[in-house]
């Protein structure tokens, strides 16, 4: 029989009966003859809190300790799921991280998993016990606890469905799907009923919170049939329509006839703009600029440099906004003066907004469609990138909301367009 992985978000194990309908839920899954293994997060606002009791002591708490502290909460999740399952008569065994064990390396608070040891989970299912595993936590080499991240209990359940080699990975959540842009901006949106792991990729690095990327990532290099649904619908619901519910994620393109060319609008106003300004136009340039930056650890998103029409020539990135201040100082202080650029400005007010869609492989005007748009609404932009199958702009952020709008109504992603 099929061996399927449910993931549950922190909302949905957010109190005692919350989780009592996570074993409702999970129970007539196993109940139906699938093996299943549930990946559960901690109890919303737990990881928080027990965050913010590591604050109180040390304003930079020690990462080994501060992973020991924060993977507790998913320790309790996994004891108060096997009880509540065992409690309507579903046998059930829970293991931390550490016990299977998931492998990681050393990088605490962002550790990476390396491995997953299966061998209890696959003696478990025989017994035809429901396994369940705590998200977000693994061990190094060294037997240290590790966690993966905020949100990586997502992760998780996706690496363990690609160890096991699951027929699907279920992520339960608090929305009921992916969206063709955030609900909450654009009323009409619509919830997509596939969606290419690749445009799931853009749509998460630019801003879509429904899956930590990792986990998309991970979907893909493995193949994991993933599908993200609601976990706010009644536990009893019929197992064949909640099978189908929600958006997949998938590997293929679909019937090119019937997909639309574009899939989502996302966008994010996590990121601000650095110029140099007329910098002499001569090899070793970028790397002049760029190299202090990345030595500094700096991420940066969009670059663009045009062509010079006197000997120089603008010079303009994108970094995080945490990160906006610190860039501007290491600019000053290495490079401004040495390369000879005549001044440094930066904007921390923009907003990237980007149309994503595998269709734009095949369909041309894609672009010249979102400049309209945008020309129409008097919005300008400012800077321009694209990839295979995104499109982003950069523009002033107080026009992210209506650009947003204007784009998903000129690609026609409106609910029954
Ligand atoms: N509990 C962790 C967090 O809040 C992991 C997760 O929920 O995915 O970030
Ligand atoms: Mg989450």
């Amino acid at each position: 029989m099929a061996l399927i992985v449910h993931k549950y978000g922190g909302t949905s194990m957010g109190s005692v009966e919350r989780i009592k309908n996570v074993a409702a839920r999970v129970a007539k899954w196993h109940r139906a003859g699938y093996n299943m293994v549930v990946v559960p997060s901690a109890m919303s606002g737990e990881t928080n809190r027990l965050i913010g009791l590591a604050k109180e002591i040390q304003s930079q708490p020690d990462p080994r300790e501060l992973d020991m502290l924060a993977c507790t909460g998913e320790q309790v999740s996994v004891g108060l799921l096997a009880m509540a399952l065992k409690a309507i008569g579903v046998d059930a065994v829970s293991y931390a991280g550490w016990q299977l064990p998931v492998r990681t390396d050393n990088a605490y608070t962002k550790a990476r998993i390396t491995g997953i040891d299966t061998e209890k989970v696959h003696r478990d299912l025989q017994q035809a016990r429901v396994v369940i595993i705590t998200g977000f936590q693994g061990v190094d080499p060294e037997g240290h606890v590790t966690t993966l991240g905020r949100g990586g209990s997502d992760t998780s359940a996706v690496a363990i469905a690609a160890a096991l080699e699951a027929d699907e990975c279920l992520i339960y959540t608090d929305v009921d799907g992916v969206y063709t842009t955030d609900p909450r901006i654009v009323a009409e949106a619509r919830r997509l009923e596939r969606i290419t792991f690749e445009e799931m990729l853009e749509m998460a690095s630019l801003g879509s919170k429904v899956l930590q990327i990792r986990s998309v990532e991970f979907a893909g290099k493995y193949r994991v049939k993933t599908r993200v649904l609601s976990s706010l619908t009644p536990p009893d619901m019929d197992l064949a329509t909640e099978a189908q519910s929600g958006t997949l994620i998938t590997f293929e393109e679909g019937d090119a006839m019937e997909q639309a060319v574009i899939s989502g609008i996302a966008f994010n106003r996590d990121e601000a703009k650095i110029t140099l300004t007329r910098v002499p136009d001569r090899p070793g340039v970028a790397f002049s600029i760029l190299g202090p930056v990345a030595e500094a650890n700096i991420d940066v998103d969009m670059i663009i440099q045009n062509q010079s029409q006197d000997g120089s020539t603008d010079f303009s990135f994108t970094v995080h906004r945490n990160e906006y201040e610190r860039a501007l100082a290491v600019l000053r202080e290495n490079v401004l003066g040495s390369i000879g650029a005549k001044d440094l400005v930066g904007d921390p007010k923009i907003a990237k907004v980007s149309v994503v869609g595998i269709g734009m492989r095949s369909h041309v005007g894609i672009a010249s469609l979102m400049f309209k748009t945008l020309s129409a609404e008097g919005i300008n932009i400012q800077m321009i990138s694209t990839s295979e199958i995104k499109i982003s702009v950069v523009i002033e952020d107080k026009y992210m909301e209506l650009a947003v709008r204007a784009l998903h109504k000129a690609f026609g992603l409106e609910q029954g367009a």
